[in-house]
């Protein structure tokens, strides 16, 4: 089960969302990953849920699409 594009659709980056007109669209890459198209931010999506929190965004901010691992790791607590 993969997370169903109607979902994708509505899901939109946390940050942006406010601070841009019609921003925080997101790319789905890798099956598993959600880009932000305004700030770059990377949400993991785990076990079929998109994981939306800024911080777990922001961790991936600065890593490069291809450098993404194909799982994402656990969030550091
Ligand atoms: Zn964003």
């Amino acid at each position: 089960m993969a997370v169903s594009s109607d979902l994708l659709e509505i899901l939109r980056c946390p940050v942006c969302v406010r601070e841009v007109e019609d921003g925080g669209h997101l790319d789905l890459t890798k099956e598993v990953w959600l880009v932000c198209r305004n700030c770059g931010r990377k949400y993991p999506i785990r076990d079929d849920i998109p994981i939306m929190l800024i911080d777990e965004g922001t961790r991936w901010q600065t890593t490069a699409v291809d450098a993404l691992p194909a799982t994402p790791p656990e969030p550091v607590s």
